[in-house]
């Protein structure tokens, strides 16, 4: 050793020869992290969780802190609303034709306690609900909408794979039931079936819906239009949040490799689509918690803190695409959606 470096490590009074740590990242990830850092700025600095190992714990610590915490049920755009949770929601699109729902809550308790007397506060009536559109085959994203489909005879809608997964999973599985919860979330009867570039149209409205894989095999994102005070805005919204454990696909997760495709594609439609913002059922995955306290506050003639135009739109994209490189760059992890479903017995 030099003896600059042996004064430095005196100075510091750190062994001379630490070894490595081995939650280090190696470097490849420790570069996309940098460089994730960098496009993220100040203003998408919340997203970085997602360029931490396992997302640092966030939607775990979400999970628990977050699902119990109900929010004000909020009217974001003028045909745009938002029921839920701290953890997970469900986005409430409003056409002429009646109501377009993205994601449903985790139970059928809160489909049924809590969003539909949560739809009748903000006006709308929820006998008019028309279509589930289920972003995937988790409990969190599909959990109401059995009650939806059954008491309104709202149609329900899925990508092929996430079909497929909600009915494979076994009823004690982290697909079908919050980690170490035993109240499994009942499943929606088999429905529509979403494909790529598909156009969802509902009276006055179109929605396109992508099929975007990475967070499970079929992951569904959209491009949903809405108005701020008439003026016509593009939501730009992603499925999936956590990232899956390995880089390949199995019929539990698409795996990492995907997720990125589909991150880099879903940017650059959003961008093609002149989309203004990002929306996802997961508020804190990408600063709406904090847009959602803004917007409770603003005055007439202010920004609408959702809408945050197209170069940071791709920020965001890049942000989260920079994350998965990192994340496929360190080892896989084993366990949790790496493992196939156990064998029915
Ligand atoms: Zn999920």
């Amino acid at each position: 050793m030099r003896p600059a470096a042996l004064a430095l490590a005196a100075v510091l009074l750190v062994p001379v020869s630490a070894p490595a740590q081995s939650t280090a990242d190696p470097p490849e990830a420790a570069l996309h992290v940098r460089g994730a850092e960098t496009l993220a700025g100040d203003e998408l600095k919340g997203v970085l969780f997602q360029c931490k190992p396992q997302g640092g714990g966030m939607v775990r610590e979400m999970l628990t802190t977050g699902h119990p915490v109900w929010l004000e049920p909020a009217r974001v755009f003028d045909n745009l609303y938002y029921v839920g949770t701290r953890f997970v929601g469900t986005w409430v699109l409003k056409t002429s034709g009646g109501l377009i729902l993205f994601d449903s809550g985790g139970s059928i308790a809160d489909a049924s306690d809590r969003i539909t007397p949560g739809l009748r506060k903000l006006g709308l009536d929820p006998a008019t609900i028309r279509y589930v559109v289920v972003t995937h085959g988790h409990w969190d994203h599909y959990g109401g909408a059995p009650w939806f489909q059954k008491t309104f005879g709202a149609r329900v809608v899925l990508s092929e794979p996430d079909w497929k997964l909600m009915e494979a999973a076994p009823p004690i599985s982290l697909e079908r039931a919050a980690p170490g919860s035993k109240e499994t979330a009942p499943i929606p009867s088999r429905d529509m079936v979403a494909v790529d570039g598909q156009k969802l149209t509902l009276g006055d409205a179109t929605v396109t819906l992508l099929v975007t894989p990475g967070h499970t095999p079929g992951t569904i994102s959209a491009l949903i239009p809405v108005r701020d005070g008439g003026r016509e805005r593009i939501m730009s919204l992603m499925g999936g949040t956590a990232f899956p454990p390995i880089r390949a696909g199995n019929m539990r997760t698409g795996g990492l490799l995907a997720f990125d495709a589909s991150v880099q594609r879903l940017g650059l439609l959003s961008a093609r689509a002149g989309a203004d913002g990002v929306i996802n059922a997961h508020l804190f995955a990408d600063g709406g918690l904090e847009k959602l306290a803004r917007l409770a506050a603003r005055r007439p003639g202010q920004p609408h803190p959702f809408v945050i135009g197209s170069d940071l739109v791709s920020r965001y994209y890049a942000v989260v695409d920079s994350c998965l490189k990192a994340a496929i760059a360190r080892p896989e992890r084993t366990g949790t959606t790496a493992d196939p479903f156990p064998e029915p017995h």
